[in-house]
């Protein structure tokens, strides 16, 4: 749930300065709005694009079947000249979507992440599958959740590595570095929509001015997430890097 102080909706602490930096909502929730009224209207994440140049693969009955749905943010920003600029993100999308028409793209560079963590994922998948095949409790089974076990990890210390982020002082950490607890780097960092944003920004000159993450779809599996509601950046993946990505905003 989104923190009734909107001030506290995105923030953390910074090494550097021994503080906390945060980012208020702003007009963020207005604009997530407008966003949610497209969503409505053309039912695609491309829609920027003429419906004669729709892409079915971004098509929500293709990303989101049944009543699956998914986390998507807007960051309201300025650029030099004092222009609002709009920056909308999704959290990373299943089949290895990374780019779409309209919306800021996934931090890992497309070949790395085609070339070196998608096949891996893939191979856990299989693991997984081969596994549940055997039974975890048979020899064969065992060995195999061993063994996935090993792999997953391995791959998880390398994806880490490629990851990059920016502040708005223009300093560039890999994220082993600015994690607050580095020892204990969860899967899944920099693939929320806050930090796609902030580095986005960070990187093309653009000051930050509000920032709302929100849930679309159908009802999620637990029940805690319903269609438009707002929410705080994540407590385990995005804190523990936002005081390093907010330095120089506030
Ligand atoms: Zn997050
Ligand atoms: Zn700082």
């Amino acid at each position: 749930m989104l923190s009734k102080n909107h001030s506290e909706n995105c923030f953390g602490f910074c090494h550097d300065c021994d503080r906390v930096h945060s980012l208020p909502t702003g007009n963020a929730i207005e604009l997530a709005q407008e966003l949610l009224r497209d969503f409505e209207k053309f039912k695609r994440l491309d829609f920027i694009n003429d419906e004669s140049q729709a892409d079915p693969q971004f098509g929500f009955d293709q990303l989101f079947p049944g009543d699956r749905g998914h986390m998507f943010g807007i960051l309201e920003c300025e650029n030099e000249s004092g222009e609002q600029k709009i920056l909308r993100a999704f959290s990373s999308l299943a089949g290895g979507i990374r780019k779409v028409p309209g919306w800021v793209s996934s931090m890992l560079d497309p070949k790395i992440f085609a070339e070196q963590v998608f096949p891996g994922q893939q191979k856990i998948k299989a693991m997984t599958a081969e596994m549940n095949g055997h039974g975890r409790e048979t020899s064969a089974g065992a060995a195999i959740f061993e063994e996935r076990k090993q792999f997953s990890q391995n791959l998880m210390r390398e994806i880490h590595d490629f990851y990059e982020f920016t502040n708005f002082r223009g300093e560039t950490r890999p994220l082993r570095d600015i994690f607050l607890k580095p020892d204990s780097i969860p899967g899944g960092v920099g693939e929320c929509c806050a930090p796609k944003l902030l580095n986005h920004a960070a990187k093309n000159g653009l000051k930050p001015l509000g920032l709302a993450e929100f849930y679309w779809g159908g009802p999620n599996s637990s029940g805690r997430k319903q269609p438009g509601e707002f929410f705080s950046c994540c407590e385990d993946k995005c804190q523990p890097i936002l005081g390093f990505m907010l330095c120089g905003v506030d």
